[in-house]
């Protein structure tokens, strides 16, 4: 490496995924000076982060995303729907319950989204890509007061009051700061497909429990379907296309109500990704100078659709809360972000930790492929299906709408241990 400068901006934003792009538009808000930037010359098309529930909805309304992603055709969805294998709905969750303005899901390629969120960030936010960041700098005291960043052959530092990291899963700047980081992986995968061509589509996200596990489907603009299967880490190695194609077919198969995509999944069997599918909750999410958001803290099973929304969430709460803490002059100083550093942390780890337990019960309801977690599984998707009180409360968690909390009580109800006395009891929207 040779060539050193330095550089200083109010915030840098290490990661120009959701999480970074969604902080870097929330900063900008605030009229701060933002430097984001990623390691990827160009964001990779990955099978991933599609469809947007209503707690992010809102922030991305106020930020004119929504818009965006409206111009761009993003499709709408009214329910998440948990079906058996013939496409019967056993546990529907209605948004057209929910206040008006939130009645529906959003869903776009995950590019998509991350171009909508980049669109308008203005004129005092600046991205880079192709940066890796190496390593944060820390003061005297060890309060994180930069990063040292590498781009070809170069090395540069920028100072900033404020060190976003928005890095992802596995977080160089998670580890530099000493939070423990470790993530649970699921025992299983999800494959991907997105089919193209189809006469049937879903109208629904639909999450069909099947013997061999879970089938998830919804409908993508253009005439798209995504389709996921869970799939265990041994299922498909070594298997040539023409396996392939009749491990689909078997697939289809134990799924009737998807048989309709059988002629365009064989057509779209290149298309397909796979994908190890994990959780991670990190105990803090700050040190002096620095905040987690994203995923570089916080990540559930797909299943629950909750990854981007909280990381937009988390964004515009940590934005809200430097909004609280600036003075009349607007300006950063330590003392302004260490506050607000310390009401993230004690407003967002319950709010994620709730979260992450509800996303891991709704995934292990539909993907534990146990005896007693199929068993326990299919009760709870039942018994919650035919409760409206226990269903508008799921609704409003997995819309980020929440927390609304489960008791102890309501789990037994949810598994029919108990009858529910209040079940038809639900407040308006
Ligand atoms: C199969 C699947 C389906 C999903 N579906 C949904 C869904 O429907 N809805 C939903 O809300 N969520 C969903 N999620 C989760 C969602 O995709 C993630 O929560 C979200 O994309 C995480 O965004 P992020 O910005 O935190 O991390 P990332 O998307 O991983 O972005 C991190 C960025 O940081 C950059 N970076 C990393 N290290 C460095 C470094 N040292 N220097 C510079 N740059 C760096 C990377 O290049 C990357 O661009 C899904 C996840 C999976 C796996």
């Amino acid at each position: 490496m040779s060539g050193s400068d330095t550089s200083r901006y109010d915030v840098v934003v290490c990661g120009a995924g959701v999480a970074g792009l969604a902080t870097a538009r929330a900063m900008s808000e605030l009229g701060l000076r933002v430097l984001v930037v990623d390691k990827q010359h160009r964001p990779r098309p990955v099978a991933k982060g599609e469809v947007l529930q209503p707690g992010a909805l809102r922030v991305l309304r106020r930020w004119g995303t929504a818009r965006a992603l409206e111009r761009r055709n993003a499709v709408r969805l009214g329910r998440l729907v948990v079906r058996g294998p013939a496409g019967e709905a056993l546990m529907a969750l209605d948004y057209g319950r929910l206040p008006e303005g939130d009645r529906s899901l959003v869903a776009h390629d995950h590019l998509t989204i991350l171009d909508a969120l980049s669109e308008d960030l203005g004129p005092r936010v600046e991205l880079r890509r192709g940066v890796l960041v190496e390593e944060a700098l820390r003061d005297s005291a060890g309060r994180v007061i930069g990063v040292l960043l590498a781009q070809e052959n170069r090395r540069s530092t920028v100072h900033a009051d404020l060190v976003v990291a928005a890095d992802g899963i596995a977080s160089r700047l998670r580890r530099a700061a000493g939070i423990d980081g470790r993530r649970l992986d699921y025992p299983h995968r999800l494959l991907s497909f997105e089919i193209t061509g189809a006469a049937w589509r879903p109208e629904d996200f639909s999450a069909y429990l099947t013997a061999r596990g879970l089938r998830l489907a919804y409908p993508l603009p253009g005439g798209r379907v995504r389709l996921y299967a869970q799939v265990t880490p041994e299922e498909l190695r070594g298997l040539d296309s023409a396996q392939l194609a009749a491990w689909a077919s078997e697939m289809l198969r134990g799924t009737p109500a998807l048989e309709p995509l059988a002629g365009p999944l064989r057509e779209s069997l290149p298309t397909r990704q796979i994908l190890p599918v994990f959780r991670l909750l990190t105990p803090r999410l700050s040190v002096p100078g620095l905040a987690l958001v994203g995923e570089s803290a916080y990540a559930v099973h797909p299943m629950a659709a909750q990854g981007m929304n909280t990381a937009i969430t988390s964004a515009d709460c940590l934005s809200g809360l430097l909004a609280e803490h600036l003075d009349r002059s607007g300006a950063l100083s330590p003392g302004v972000v260490d506050g607000a550093l310390r009401d993230y942390e004690r407003r967002q780890v319950p709010a994620l930790a709730h979260t992450a337990r509800t996303s891991d019960n709704a995934a292990r309801m539909v993907t534990d492929l146990s005896w007693r977690g199929r068993l326990l599984g299919r009760r709870a998707v039942r018994h919650t299906g035919a409760n409206p009180r226990l269903l508008r409360a799921v609704t409003y968690n997995m819309a980020g709408l929440g927390p609304v909390r489960l008791t102890p009580l309501d789990r037994l109800h949810q598994i029919g241990l108990l009858p529910d006395p209040r079940a038809h009891r639900v407040p308006d929207a």
